[in-house]
């Protein structure tokens, strides 16, 4: 598909990809900062809305590729171990999360 009609121009979207990359996760014990009862994102529920059964969420990345060129438009998801209901997080709450995600 072409924007422009320019093909020096355009970016060629035939050769985007979509990935997905799992960080890793988060429990629910290190998502409450040290020795308080603040969780860290107050948007998200501790315990899954959807099925009440998580003992622990994922932290997926989703990004998109030009081959063979940069990684673009990457966004951050806290996705549930139970049921896989995603949700989107924005960048605020990514850097929040981040270093307690435990690498697997
Ligand atoms: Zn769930």
């Amino acid at each position: 598909m072409r924007v422009t009609g320019n093909d020096k121009l355009d970016p060629d979207f035939s050769k985007i990809k979509k990935f997905t990359q799992v960080l890793g996760s988060v429990t629910r014990d290190n998502m409450f900062t040290n020795n308080s009862q603040e969780w860290l994102l107050p948007r998200i529920n501790p315990v899954c809305e959807n099925c009440n059964k998580n003992k622990k969420y994922y932290i997926v990345m989703v990004y998109y590729k030009i081959f063979p060129l940069i990684k673009m438009s990457k966004t951050y998801h806290i996705v549930c171990s139970s049921c896989g209901e995603k949700i989107e997080l924005d960048l605020q709450e990514y850097f929040k999360v981040k270093p307690v995600i435990i690498r697997e």
